[in-house]
């Protein structure tokens, strides 16, 4: 225990969460170590690995505002108002995603996010530790064993371990050794490349008409910048989110197996180019480093996991991907586990004189909608590649704004609740069913909104469900 009696605090992970959660925990007073695997970035360079940009959403942004972040991460961050849907044939798009500019999500980059937490974490007193992979875990004697990039091993003495090691945790294999988690990972079965569109290179238009993101021109952009922007083809699809220096991170979903088009056949890159001139033109008419960027860049792979426990007693907990990651398509990962970061920092600072009841209560509290909002993003993947361009789906959307505009206080559309509020997500899954269910009724029998009463169905509404939760 430290002098003011709160336990020292061990964090593994520097990523978002791990950083975050430091920066939380050591603002409200915690003795707070970080060990992290790679160098530090602001020395040595950021070392992605993977989605060289994210979307942010309310949640995130919430669980920022109570670091007082949210205002220099929304500053580096570009505003997308909705899917631009490009067809193989046709002009693209856009379907907005909220009501108005009110709601919108934001693409950040992830070295940019990650630097600007660990400068806070520092800021707040943490003490950061890179090069420092954790290797083993000794539970009985509180101590850690960290690896450097040499191979090298030392031994530490810890606090309470908080695990925001990512995906592959490696306390949550030690803590697995300790007790059964009940771990369970499910392979999506598609895998991602990246690839680029640049920015176009204007040097003169700094000032120019346009000048809009911050101290950027929107004539940069290839395309729309204000739009997440989607190629949906059925059983696969490309995204692309903006960048502030206006270009855009394009990313292919693919089976990995299986009959043409998957990963197993585009052996090569002519064969990928030729894939890409029948599938995506208007984006490879954009992409003039492609053949680089497809031999430069591996498939990454895509997982849900699930754990049945995240604590192991008062000793550990894991959070974030290293508790539940899940595959990307409700653009959530990160703000889930920014949700994890805000919540266990209340918990341990109204209480932590009992690490096992805070990590239970913890479990409690975050598993169901972990749970939730895994189920939702497998659904969202459908969704995107598929319903963006069917016409019920359609159909159901032009219905949705409808009733939002007729009976605001009791419908919202399950991407809004998800994007947002921070209507807990298991709450979003079951409000979501009841809406859909109504949808369904109302629609049975109609292919188009002509003959159906809106005013009946809002009071239908109305009379079959509550008032959403507010805010959340
Ligand atoms: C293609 C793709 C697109 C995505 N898009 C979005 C999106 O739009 N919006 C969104 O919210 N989420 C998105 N996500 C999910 C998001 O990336 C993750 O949920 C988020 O990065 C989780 O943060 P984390 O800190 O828990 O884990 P990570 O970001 O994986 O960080 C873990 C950290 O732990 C370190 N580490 C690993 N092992 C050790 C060790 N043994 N010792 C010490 N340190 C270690 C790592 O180096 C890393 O710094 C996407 C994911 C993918 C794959």
């Amino acid at each position: 225990m430290t002098a003011n009696s709160r336990p020292r605090i061990t964090i593994i992970g520097a990523g978002l969460v791990g950083s975050l959660l430091a920066t939380l925990l050591a603002q409200r007073g915690f003795d707070i170590e970080v060990f992290e695997r790679r160098p530090d970035p602001r020395v040595h360079g950021f070392l992605g690995g993977r989605s060289i940009n994210l979307a942010l959403a309310e949640r995130g942004l919430n669980a920022l505002r109570k670091a007082g972040l949210a205002d220099a991460v929304l500053a580096q961050a570009v505003m997308m108002r909705g899917r631009m849907v490009h067809p193989l044939d046709g002009a693209p798009n856009l379907q907005r995603y909220g009501i108005d500019d009110s709601e919108v999500i934001r693409s950040v980059s992830r070295g940019g996010l990650n630097i600007l937490l660990l400068d806070a974490a520092e800021r707040a007193g943490a003490t950061l530790h890179f090069d420092a992979a954790l290797a083993d875990v000794d539970f009985a004697n509180d101590t850690i064993s960290l690896a450097g990039p040499d191979g090298a091993t030392r031994t530490h003495r810890c606090g309470l371990l908080l695990g925001c090691d990512g995906a592959g945790s490696a306390l949550r294999v030690a803590m697995a050794r300790a007790t059964n988690l009940g771990e369970r990972i499910e392979p999506l079965g598609h895998g991602y490349k990246e690839l680029e569109i640049p920015s176009r290179d204007l040097p003169s238009m700094a000032l120019g008409p346009g000048h809009s993101l911050a101290g950027m021109t929107t004539e940069r952009f290839a395309l729309e910048p204000h739009a997440l922007h989607i190629w949906p083809r059925g059983h696969y699809m490309c995204i692309a989110l903006p960048n502030t220096e206006g270009n855009f991170t394009v990313t292919l979903f693919l089976p990995n197996e299986g009959a043409f088009p998957s990963f197993a056949t585009l052996p090569n890159v002519a064969a990928a180019r030729q894939f890409f001139e029948q599938q995506f033109p208007d984006a490879l008419a954009l992409m003039p480093a492609f053949d680089e960027d497809w031999n430069a860049h591996p498939v990454g792979q895509l997982a849900t996991l699930y754990l049945d426990r995240w604590h192991l007693d008062g000793r550990a907990v894991v959070l974030g991907d290293a508790a539940h990651a899940i595959v990307p398509f409700h653009g959530q990962g990160m703000n889930c586990g920014f949700e994890d970061a805000a919540e266990l920092a209340a918990l341990l600072t109204a209480d932590s004189s009992d690490p096992a009841a805070v990590f239970a209560e913890f479990e409690a509290r975050r598993k169901p909608n972990a749970d939730a909002i895994a189920a939702m993003s497998l659904a969202n993947y459908i969704e995107m590649r598929d319903g963006v361009a069917d016409p019920h789906y359609l159909l159901k959307r032009e219905l949705a704004a409808a009733l939002t505009e007729r009976a605001a206080s009791h419908f919202m559309s399950r991407y809004r609740m998800v994007s947002f509020t921070s209507i807990p997500y298991a709450t979003c899954v079951a409000r979501d069913r009841e809406q859909t269910a109504l949808m369904e009724s109302i629609l049975k029998d109609h292919d188009s909104l002509d003959g159906v009463d809106l005013a009946a169905a809002a009071t239908r509404l109305r009379q079959t469900m509550p008032p959403l939760p507010e805010g959340g």
